[in-house]
């Protein structure tokens, strides 16, 4: 795959699908930005992973629901790299209930770590790649954000807004060259979906066509190509990685 920018950010990559992402972005040359919150020890541990393998990785801990951290955070990667090539929205959180027992601050968390940080990364990328009259965002929202799901109202209204979140800023973004893209995983082997009931686990595995959970790497490789030269004409676009299970 071809690349003309240099380095990425990732949000949210310490662990599950956004460590994926940043050692697929690494194996194809890119420098990547190992975003963590909570857990510094699996960021260093990923950097060292990928350095080991001749990679370019670094570091960065802030939350990205917090505004004026991410802000600074990418002003911290413009001064060190001289750009910021792209951005992949990944953090994400989901608190399960049904809607009749979510409280507010159910509802609001899930929105704040989910919607609000990827609102942030898309206006802040935005800024630096309309001076550099090119960029590609890719946010990751959810195949739930595509057909709703009893229990997760909350995950539901944050990834639904990504989608259309990502085509506004298509639109703000295209006359600067700067592209927007969402993708949209199914059920992916992570710790998301490992607490999952048994019993619910089942049903997806009936309900997906190609008969099997999908892996990290699967959503690695189409946020590699969303974000690549290869996908120069793409923008406003949502791509489903879910094994059929929606189309
Ligand atoms: P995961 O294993 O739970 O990992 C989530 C990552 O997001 C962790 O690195 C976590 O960091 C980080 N994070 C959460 N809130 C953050 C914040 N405010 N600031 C910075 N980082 C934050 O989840 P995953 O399965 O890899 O999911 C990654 C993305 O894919 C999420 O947006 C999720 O909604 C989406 N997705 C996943 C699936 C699936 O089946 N797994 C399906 C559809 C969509 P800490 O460890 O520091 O908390």
């Amino acid at each position: 795959m071809k690349f003309s920018g240099k380095n990425v950010l990732i949000t949210g990559s310490s662990r599950g699908i956004g460590a994926e992402i940043a050692k697929t972005l690494a194996e194809y040359g890119l420098k990547v930005w190992i975003n963590y919150r909570s857990k510094p020890e699996l960021a260093d541990a990923l950097q060292n992973e990928i350095q080991s393998l001749g990679g370019k990785a670094a570091v960065i801990g802030f939350d990205a629901s917090d505004e004026e951290a991410f802000i600074q955070a990418i002003s911290t990667i413009v001064e060190s790299d001289g750009e910021l090539a792209y951005l992949v929205n990944n953090a994400g959180i989901t608190n399960d209930k049904l809607a009749l027992r979510m409280k507010m601050e159910d509802f609001t968390s899930v929105l704040d770590a989910n919607l609000k940080s990827c609102f942030i990364g898309c206006r802040e990328a935005l800024k630096i790649m309309s001076k550099q009259r090119k960029g590609s965002v890719v946010n990751i929202a959810s195949i739930i954000g595509e057909r709703g799901n009893a229990g997760q109202t909350n995950y539901a209204a944050s990834k639904g807004g990504m989608i259309a979140m990502t085509k506004s800023f298509a639109y703000e973004g295209a006359s600067r060259n700067v592209r927007f893209n969402s993708v949209t995983p199914g059920f992916i082997q992570t710790e998301m979906t490992e607490h999952l009931k048994p019993e619910v686990k089942d049903y997806y595995l009936q309900s997906i066509p190609l008969g099997r959970l999908g892996n990290p790497r699967e959503i690695a490789e189409s946020v590699a190509f969303l974000l690549s030269d290869g996908a120069s004409y793409i923008t406003g676009e949502t791509l489903k990685v879910n094994g059929g299970l929606y189309m």
